[in-house]
């Protein structure tokens, strides 16, 4: 079998990648609705993959992966090889997980980092309110993220919330030392949502980055009676290209917390030393953009052998995303936590995308399932409607 052609098409925000093959088979990938821009960087890889066997998936990823990078620009690359695994998998009639090593549980665990309602503010009573109304969601979540200190409204709604500039422009743009009426209304904010959830859902924090080291450790100390499940991307995270091991060591040397990184990180190479440091608890790479759903696999084993553990990113990966994650993380050691559940950004995903179950999530787990490839296939008369002008052919 040999790939013929590479598309992508703007579906919604979302890119949506397609490989086809004189079989007569084709497969699909997606990346992040954030990134409608990333077309051009998935034709780039065009010339380099076609004429080569896509079920030769690693082979085919040793023409590209290298010309990938952090968070955004290695989303082309991750969306590419997970329509490989697609192909791959429909062309042997089995479900992707088979591929990666088989399943070793049935269903996967899944958290709330994605269905969200506008906080009113940035008090604890607003965090308290809100965080209510997501134990309500009808997925019934075991485990519930929020977004506090610099992943959060804090330092443009709390006055003197830290000492430097506040900037609104670009994207995780804050840096710096908070006030310790800062630091105050942050833990303030952490015990009321802590109040709200008990013992029986665990509370996820997503914290920055932008976090100075010796602030990262008065926070992570403070909360320690509370048991969160994780502070994440205190330091380094979203759209940081780099990592930090030493600096991450220091803070997750210093708590009982669990500390947590790794949604921008492409590539296993750019883990090993977060891993053979102990320089963090929890990971939480993305299949969208480490590099696809193998790199996350492969991540994730040699994470284990570190006892650190894993809980992947995924909040705006889409449908075909959300169905990477579920083929993946079935296969994943049980030092799996549970993945980020995406939601599609308009419903009418929801028409498009054949294959998921219905509902997608029951008590917080979704179940693997077994059709070939990733398992999801578009309902082309209806996808057809939402192609834009250019792009009409995506499915020809
Ligand atoms: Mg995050």
């Amino acid at each position: 079998m040999k790939i013929t052609d590479l598309k992508c098409a703007i579906i919604g925000n979302y890119p949506v990648v397609r490989i086809t093959t004189d079989a007569g088979i084709d497969g699909f990938g997606q990346a992040e609705s954030y990134k409608p821009y990333l077309k051009p960087f998935v034709l780039f890889y065009k010339d380099l993959i076609v004429g080569e066997d896509p079920t030769d998936v690693e082979r085919v990823m040793l023409n590209i992966r290298r010309m990938g990078s952090f968070k955004p620009w290695g989303a082309a690359v991750s969306a590419i090889e997970m329509a490989l695994w697609d192909i791959a998998g429909k062309a042997a009639g089995i479900p992707v997980y088979k591929l990666l090593g088989g399943k070793i549980r049935d269903k996967v665990l899944v958290y709330n980092g994605a269905i969200r309602k506008p906080m009113k503010g940035s008090s604890p009573q607003d965090y308290a309110e809100n965080t209510a109304w997501m134990l309500e969601a009808k997925e019934k979540f075991k485990i519930v993220k929020q977004g506090i200190g610099y992943h959060s409204g804090m330092p443009q709604n709390v006055p003197n919330f830290s000492y430097g500039e506040v900037h609104t422009k670009g994207r995780s743009a804050n840096r710096g030392p908070l006030t310790e009426k800062g630091l105050k209304h942050v833990v303030a904010c952490v015990e009321a949502m802590k109040e709200v959830v008990g013992d029986a859902v665990g509370l996820a924090l997503d914290c920055g980055p932008g976090w100075t080291i010796p602030d990262a450790i008065r926070l992570a100390r403070a909360v320690e009676g509370l048991n969160v499940m994780w502070l994440e991307d205190l330091l380094t995270g979203d759209y940081t290209p780099y990592v930090m091991a030493d600096q991450y060591r220091e803070v997750t040397r210093s708590t009982s917390t669990p500390i947590h990184t790794g949604e921008q990180i492409f590539l296993r190479q750019h883990f090993k030393e977060l891993f053979e440091k102990q320089a963090v608890n929890i990971i939480g790479p993305d299949p969208a953009d480490v590099g696809g759903i193998a790199e996350l696999k492969w991540i994730a084993e040699y994470a284990d052998l570190h006892g650190i553990l894993m809980a992947p990113h995924g909040t705006g990966d889409g449908l075909i995303g959300l169905a990477a994650l579920v083929q993946v993380s079935a296969t994943l050691p049980r030092s799996y936590i549970a993945f980020e559940y995406p939601v599609a950004q308009n419903g009418w995903w929801y028409d498009i995308i054949e294959g998921l179950p219905d509902p997608i999530v029951v008590d917080s787990f979704i179940e693997v399932w077994d059709r070939p490839g990733l398992g999801v296939t578009f309902n082309v008369k209806e996808a057809k409607k939402h192609l834009s002008d250019g792009e009409g052919d995506f499915f020809d």
